[in-house]
C-alpha cells in the first residue's frame, strides 16, 4: 500500500490537527482516541511514514522500532494500567476494519474489556 500523506495521523504529526498528546519522543507520538471505545484509550503512533503493522515491521529501522515497543511500556505506566492490564489491539487492513492508513497501535484499558472480538 502506497502511504497516503494526507491521512488524518500525517496531519496531527505535522501540527496541522490537535491533539491530546500523552507521551512524545523523537520516534513515537501517542495521543488520546478522538472516540475512546474504552474508559482510556490511547494510540501510539510511530513518526515515520508507515501504513501499517506489518509495513512497520518490516521497513523500520531498528531503532524505530525498538523506541516504539519502549514507548508502550511508557504510555502504560502514564495511563496507570500497570496493575490493571490493558488491550493492545493493531487493526490492518481490510479484513482488520483499519480505518486510518498510518500504523498505531491501540492501548485500550480502565475497565473490563469483553470479549477479544466479536465476529
Ligand atoms: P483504526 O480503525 O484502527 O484505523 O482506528 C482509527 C482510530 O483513530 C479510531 O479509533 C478513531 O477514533 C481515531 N481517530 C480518528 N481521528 C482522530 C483524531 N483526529 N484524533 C484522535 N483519534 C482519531
Amino acid at each position: 500500500m502506497t502511504y497516503d500523506t494526507e491521512n488524518i495521523f500525517a496531519k496531527i504529526l505535522r501540527g496541522e490537527i490537535p491533539n491530546t498528546t500523552v507521551y512524545e519522543n523523537e520516534y513515537v507520538l501517542a495521543f488520546e482516541d478522538i472516540n475512546p471505545q474504552a474508559p482510556i484509550h490511547i494510540l501510539i503512533v510511530p513518526k515515520g511514514p508507515y501504513t501499517d503493522m506489518a509495513h512497520f515491521s518490516l521497513s523500520a529501522s531498528g531503532e524505530e522500532q525498538v523506541a516504539f515497543t519502549k514507548s508502550i511500556s511508557e504510555v502504560v505506566k502514564i495511563a496507570q494500567l500497570e496493575s490493571t492490564g490493558f488491550r493492545a489491539i493493531a487493526n490492518t487492513g481490510i479484513d482488520g476494519l483499519q480505518e486510518v492508513p498510518h500504523y498505531h497501535l491501540h492501548i485500550l484499558g480502565g475497565g473490563p474489556l469483553g470479549p477479544m472480538v466479536n465476529l
